[in-house]
């Protein structure tokens, strides 16, 4: 669990200002998602938490360090895709265990791990297989396995169901409700689906134009939003 803090934080791409003056504080163990049009940078943001992006201002720090400094492998972050992004040729079990393979994890380590992951994600049956045999909710839980067995402090989900049917969409956000209660970790969650956001949210950020228009719980945005563009959003009668 850790504690994720956003300070004056604005990236700019060339002439392009994507963020700018972006203030949160997120509380360890929370679900925080970020809602907002596309475009508003919301995928920008989560970047730039994982280390993928560097901020041109401002500074984001996780359990009081400053991540300006440290190397995206060392944050304790996991991002999951919504492009899943399983290598084809390896299995199940080969694909969730990779990153550790990679940082020279010891293989009984790995294979623990990954039992753990499978068993929490009902994969245990499916370590052999390879991503062309699975359905794309087991496709999503492979990305979100191969986040896990990194044991993260601070999960980061961007739009991770947005290839997903619809009624596979319900089913996963329960499952990603049992995890996070689980796990305990902090998840940053990002998507464009308002009823995705105040299903899975202990409080949401709503997002446009490069700001945050509102941070709060779902019922409060619903029942008192800021402004029109939360309102509206959020699909509050107000
Ligand atoms: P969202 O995830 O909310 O849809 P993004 O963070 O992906 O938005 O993008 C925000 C804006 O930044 C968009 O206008 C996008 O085109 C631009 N952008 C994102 N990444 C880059 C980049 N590497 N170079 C230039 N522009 C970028
Ligand atoms: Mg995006």
């Amino acid at each position: 669990m850790a504690k994720v803090e956003i300070s004056s934080v604005g990236k700019t791409f060339g002439s392009l200002s994507v963020l700018e003056g972006i203030n949160l504080s997120i509380r360890s163990g929370e679900f925080v998602v970020f809602v907002g049009p596309s475009g508003c940078g919301k995928s920008t943001l989560l970047r730039m938490i994982t280390g993928l992006e560097t901020p041109s201002s401002g500074e984001i720090c996780i359990d009081g360090t400053r991540m300006n400094e440290v190397d995206p492998a060392k944050r304790g972050t996991a991002m999951v895709f919504q492009s899943y992004a399983l290598y084809p040729h390896m299995t199940v079990g080969e694909n969730m265990g990779f990153g550790l393979k990679m940082a020279g994890t010891p293989k009984a380590e790995i294979r623990a791990r990954v039992e753990k992951a499978a068993a929490i994600l009902r994969l245990d049956k499916l370590l052999d297989r390879r991503p062309a045999q699975l359905s794309g909710g087991q496709k999503q839980r492979v990305a979100i396995g191969r986040a896990i067995v990194r044991e993260p402090k601070v999960f980061l989900f961007d739009e991770p169901l947005s290839n997903l049917d619809a009624e596979l969409r319900v089913q996963m956000r329960a499952e990603l409700i049992e995890l996070h209660r689980r796990l305990g970790a902090t998840m940053i969650y990002v998507t464009h689906d308002q009823v995705e956001a105040m299903t899975l949210a202990d409080r949401i950020v709503v997002m446009s134009g490069g700001a945050v228009q509102q941070f709060g719980r779902p019922l409060d945005l619903y029942d008192d939003p800021d402004n029109r563009f939360v309102a509206g959003f959020i699909g509050s009668p107000k």
